[in-house]
């Protein structure tokens, strides 16, 4: 088998757990820190480490060109226009918020200026309607039900039988009614399915409607451009693509986020302020309020670095061979059925196995060093459709290998075999 050119960058993956070499396979979860965004990280805090945009010291000045020049890099590898266009958020979750808040605060507003109009509450709120999907994490499917209890707006969820989302469902709800956004994952966390953007964004815009990518488990596994895919916004977490945790990025067209209203309030976000107002600053920076993870952005943007040297290209074919190789070996093993059949897929295989819980699955295979995760995958909605309460889910990066597969596919046969033993 060919040798993996990246894993030596990876020092955590060389080591032995329970007396058994570690297989990480939870990168769904959070995939691992290559050696140069550790040394980043150490630099940054040996030589940098002071707070930005507000001295004129040297060390202030320094981190923020670091954070500044970390902005520029995120921006070329999303292919953003321009680097305002990039703004730091603590993760996925918050890029989401963020959105979604700003979102909710209009839809009040239109709803008021529509009551002193006197079109009544009720007229303006039932023609806007938000749209999310079966198939996405609780992140990208709560903040938009809640945005809907709170603003009176309609809350739609496309369907995703089998794991593929129903784009004629989808574009139904887009012509019964006056859609807002469609909030759509780039990658399930669950299934693996890679959505066909280059049709959603398209048919969303169609109808009037902005969208809004969940990239969590896209950044990493599949090329990402923001002008092509044309979408309004796209969100991810640095801890999902070899970065630190606690750093994300909401990614938003220009026009857009100039008129999103800023929810969060507080220093560096502001222009002018006096006792009867408060004029907000340029974007980004009006979305960035108070010390933002200054550590964490540049950790980021080491890790964007990293990529981008490393021939990332080259890294997703890696990983597509390793998931086809995976998902082969998994499917053929005895009892175990795997969850959703899209037409393609990235970065994660989930499954069930008749007769074992995927929670005693994952926890036996743990003693035997490999890692994986079991449970709802915070993706309950999909499960539900699939028919089920729990999966064990495999989520390997391009620092995996298929010896590692084959290792994982041993103890699981062993494993499934006990298990079933004990239940029968
Ligand atoms: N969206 C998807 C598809 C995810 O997989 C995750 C995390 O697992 C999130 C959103 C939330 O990411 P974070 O916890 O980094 O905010």
């Amino acid at each position: 088998m060919k040798e993996n050119i990246w894993r030596k960058d990876f020092p955590i993956l060389d080591q032995e757990i329970y007396g058994k070499p570690l297989v990480y396979l939870d990168n769904a979860a959070t995939s691992q820190m290559p050696v140069q965004v550790m040394e980043r990280l150490a630099e940054h805090y040996k030589t940098e480490h002071a707070n930005i945009h507000r001295g004129i010291h040297y060390l202030s000045e320094k981190s923020t060109e670091a954070v500044e020049q970390a902005r520029k890099t995120i921006k070329g590898f999303v292919k953003a226009s321009e680097a305002e266009e990039i703004i730091f958020t603590q993760g996925t979750t918050d890029s989401i918020h963020l959105v979604a808040a700003g979102i909710a605060e209009e839809l009040l507003r239109e709803a008021a200026g529509a009551m002193e109009d006197n079109a009544g509450l009720a007229g303006a709120v039932s023609r806007a309607g938000i749209v999310t999907t079966q198939m996405e994490h609780h992140s990208n499917y709560v903040p938009w039900q809640q945005v809907c209890r709170q603003t009176g707006a309609q809350f739609f969820v496309c369907p995703a039988p089998d794991g593929e989302l129903d784009l004629d469902a989808l574009e139904e709800i887009l012509k019964n009614n006056r859609i807002r956004l469609v909030a759509c994952a780039h990658v399930s966390n669950l299934t693996g399915t890679v959505n066909p953007l280059d049709q959603i964004i398209p048919l969303a815009h169609r109808y009037g409607a902005e969208v809004l990518v969940d990239g969590a488990q896209g950044i990493l596994h599949q090329p990402v451009n923001v002008q092509e895919l044309d979408c309004e916004y796209y969100c991810f977490s640095g801890h999902k693509m070899t970065g630190p945790t606690g750093i994300g990025v909401l990614y938003g067209k220009r026009a857009c986020l100039e008129k999103l209203p800023p929810v969060r309030f507080g220093g560096g976000m502001v222009d002018i302020v006096t006792e009867q107002k408060t004029t907000w600053g340029p974007v980004p920076h009006r979305f960035e309020a108070g010390t933002p993870n200054i550590a964490g952005i540049i950790g980021l943007g080491a890790a964007v670095e990293y990529l981008l040297e490393h021939d990332i290209e080259a890294m997703h074919a890696w990983e597509d061979d390793l998931m086809a190789y995976a998902l082969e070996k998994i499917g053929a093993l005895p009892y175990v059925r795997i969850l959703g059949h899209p037409k393609k897929r990235a970065g994660a295989i989930a499954f069930a196995v008749d007769g074992a819980h995927p929670y005693d699955i994952a926890s036996m295979i743990d003693k035997a060093g490999v890692a994986v995760r079991s449970g709802n995958h915070c993706a309950q909605p999909m499960l539900q459709a699939l028919g089920e309460s729990a999966a064990v889910r495999v989520s390997p990066a391009f620092y995996n290998t298929k010896e590692e597969v084959d290792t994982l596919c041993e103890v699981l046969e062993k494993v499934i075999t006990m298990l079933r033993r004990f239940q029968s």
